[in-house]
């Protein structure tokens, strides 16, 4: 039980899940017997452990998920019938949705309110909209021979296999959730690996889908470190393909261990991601739109905007109406209803940021607002922007994962571009503009997956996901998302001669 006087709030309270691992339907402690303990963010107090499961926890998964998938319970269920199942996970998590808010707040830090807002209805929209597609993977008929009396050849979608997902620490309800849904939609089995700091909300949706109807064995969950359960998940000769969100650094290594047996890969990795201001927009809503890009969930969002590019004339007022949302942002622990950005996830991600910050201060950038540890207790820093930062420093170049942004004016929009694609990643992007011309010639030449007009961060499960250079491979969600999880078998039969 989670101690509901952690923060003198007695109206929370909320049962600590099971946090045994979850293999083939039952639980286990990890094989050498180590657990992992688990830090609330707002105080560093542990408040839970998990298994810190090894390469011999990580067989035994993938063997119950082989057996699974090869049993064809789940990947030869009629569609219609695994759609339900998918649906009715759905409706679990909503029906859970206070517990598996308050759950996440505890693991990461991000308030309830953005849990509840936004981690929770993502994860269930995910399952609503991947349900719907297990009935609608079908295949075609190719037209090799002119009036298909001589071959009858076609083409069909098969499950790729046991598929191992690897997810990290920023949204770990929505960020799994994003991981299961397509895959069983496509009819895989898995094993998912949660990061080490935030396992819990995986470990409680992985018993809601088992009550919601899902086969033992489909869905299966390792908890452990990365470079023991995740490596170990990456090497594994069982696994089929691996669908991996988190840093560039880790993407790469899983792309040269992945090689040696030439799984499938798909990654969603790290961002720098560009917003663009031109002197024309509404600059109120520009403003607070460019802070909400960078400082939602305290910047720790692969999306965030990190950079912002403002026209020259209107520079001045509008990084002073950025600073002026970013004060307005109060601190807070995420139980407090009037908090707006929690702590960061653990004191090792405070303290990078904190170096960030300084390399920022040491290179000549100026500071608008904050360059602090804000809030009281726990790993907090407060939500900061710098001007004129020299072009290669590396708060410009490298992904920060916290709440600090960089500004810097520009005179014209083949100058913003250039400024905004000399990046290695490639994410996504925001144009701030009312000259529709403009908005869509500029978000054609963003390197970019993603370029939101006059918005910033509005994702859907319809509309594929991921970046370009560093930033990834492949889509999540949408229709690329589920066929990813597939591979494509052609049949052709000889008729006649
Ligand atoms: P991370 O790369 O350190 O860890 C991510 C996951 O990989 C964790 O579960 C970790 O245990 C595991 N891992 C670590 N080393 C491994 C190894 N050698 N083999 C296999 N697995 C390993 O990232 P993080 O710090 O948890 O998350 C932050 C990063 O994730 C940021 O770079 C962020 O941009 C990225 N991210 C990307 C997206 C996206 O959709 N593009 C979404 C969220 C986060």
């Amino acid at each position: 039980m989670i101690d509901p006087q952690l923060h003198g709030e007695p109206g929370f309270e909320v049962r600590l899940p099971d946090t045994r691992m979850l293999i083939g339907g039952e639980r286990y402690e990890a094989g050498a017997g180590k657990r992992i303990d688990i830090e609330d963010p707002a105080t560093g107090k542990v408040f839970a452990s998990v298994p810190a499961g090894t390469a011999e926890d990580v067989d035994k998964a993938v063997r119950r998920a082989r057996t699974a998938f090869e049993s064809h319970s789940w990947s030869r269920m009629r569609p219609l019938d695994r759609a339900r199942i998918i649906e009715a996970i759905a409706r679990k998590i909503e029906d859970n949705a206070g517990e598996l808010a308050l759950l996440e707040s505890y693991d990461n830090g991000k308030t309830v309110h953005h849990a509840m807002a936004v981690d929770v209805p993502a994860a269930a929209d995910i399952f609503r909209y991947m349900a719907g597609w297990a009935s609608k993977i079908g295949g075609q008929v190719n037209p090799i021979s002119g009036d298909g009396r001589q071959y009858h050849s076609y083409s069909v979608r098969e499950p790729i296999g046991v598929v191992g997902q690897i997810v990290p620490w920023n949204y770990p309800l929505a960020m799994a959730a994003w991981k299961i849904a397509p895959a069983l939609a496509a009819g895989c089995t898995i094993v998912l690996k949660p990061s080490e700091v935030t396992p819990l909300t995986a470990l409680r949706l992985a018993e809601l889908a088992l009550e919601a109807g899902l086969p033992e064995g489909v869905l299966n969950v390792v908890t452990g470190y990365g470079h023991e359960a995740g490596q170990a998940l990456v090497e594994h000769p069982g696994i089929d393909k691996i669908a991996f969100t988190g840093s560039t650094r880790v993407g790469k290594q899983i792309v040269q261990t992945a090689a040696k047996d030439l799984k499938r890969v798909t990654l969603e990795l790290g961002g720098k991601s560009p917003s663009l201001i031109f002197a024309d927009a509404d600059l109120e809503k520009a403003s607070i739109g460019a802070a909400l890009a960078i400082f939602f969930n305290s910047g720790q969002v692969c999306l965030a905007a990190s950079r912002l590019y403002v026209e020259r004339s209107v520079y001045d007022r509008v990084v002073e109406g950025v600073a002026q949302a970013a004060r307005s942002f109060k601190l807070g622990h995420g139980r407090d209803p009037d908090a707006m950005l929690g702590p960061l996830v653990s004191r090792a991600q405070q303290e990078r940021v904190l170096d960030y910050i300084e390399q920022g201060r040491s290179s000549g950038a100026e500071i608008v607002t904050g360059g602090g540890v804000g809030g009281e207790g726990g790993y907090f820093v407060e939500p900061t922007i710098f001007s004129n930062p020299g072009p290669d420093s590396s708060i410009v170049r490298e992904e920060i994962f916290g709440p600090v942004l960089v500004a810097t004016p520009f005179d014209d929009v083949d100058e913003a571009l250039a400024a905004a694609n000399d990046t290695r990643y490639g994410l996504a992007a925001n144009i701030w503009t009312r000259d529709l011309s403009r908005a869509h010639l500029t978000a054609r030449r963003l390197q970019a997956g993603t370029v939101w007009i006059n918005t910033h961060g509005m994702n859907d499960p319809s509309a594929p996901f991921g970046g370009v250079k560093e930033s990834g491979w492949g889509r999540e969600v949408g229709e690329e998302g589920v066929l990813h999880y597939t591979e494509t078998k052609t049949v052709t039969a000889l008729l006649a001669d």
